[in-house]
């Protein structure tokens, strides 16, 4: 890359420039939940959209993960960025996360459930179980599921994340769009 840079300085080099100084100047970060938005829109969109539920959050580590889940269109509630996990190898303690921030919010939003959307390391295991010890009592508090990736085999998964599949199964619900087995969509009969 550095050499096609070196190479083509006016036809890549310098819009690239360009690009990344334009978004220095205009994109910031949401002061609320930590998203990525314009600087002239602050709280961002998906802080002020009064569609979205308003009691609910979902926290994760980075502003890239509300990007993932936003596009899984899985989660229709605020979020909430730590910017970051509890790291004491990399010397990254609580006070360096959006912790008290979290806390703020949930007394001043009236946040009733709080859903830890973490990552599956050590460090993410430590800082949800401090962030489960800090809330309990306060909120509803739950984390996403962790198991088998979709399309995964069972021979190909580790022992770990087996362990947490069987650990975070769940109930069987009737999909009323499946075909029964003589060929008719849920209990609806034609007669
Ligand atoms: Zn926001």
């Amino acid at each position: 890359m550095a050499v096609k840079l070196a190479r083509n300085p006016d036809s890549l080099a310098i819009p690239l420039i360009r690009s990344l100084q334009q978004v220095q100047q205009t994109m910031g970060v949401c002061s609320r939940c930590g998203h990525l938005t314009p600087q002239s829109e602050d709280p961002c969109s998906l802080c002020t959209d009064p569609l979205r539920q308003q009691h609910v959050v979902c926290v994760v580590e980075d502003p890239g993960d509300i990007a993932i889940l936003e596009r899984s269109g899985s989660f229709q509630g605020r979020y909430h960025a730590l910017m970051g996990k509890i790291s004491p190898m990399r010397g990254v303690g609580v006070s360096a996360l959006r912790v008290s921030a979290l806390l703020e919010r949930i007394e001043g939003e009236g946040i009733r459930e709080v859903i830890l959307a973490l990552n599956a390391d050590v460090e993410s295991e430590a800082t949800a179980s401090y962030l489960h010890d800090q809330l309990t009592g306060k909120v509803k508090v739950s984390r996403i599921a962790l198991g088998l990736p979709a399309g995964g085999g069972i021979a190909y998964a580790d022992p770990v994340t087996l362990e947490r599949a069987i650990r975070g199964r769940h109930d069987l619900e009737r999909d009323e769009s499946r075909p029964l087995e003589d060929g008719r969509k849920g209990e609806k009969s034609a007669d």
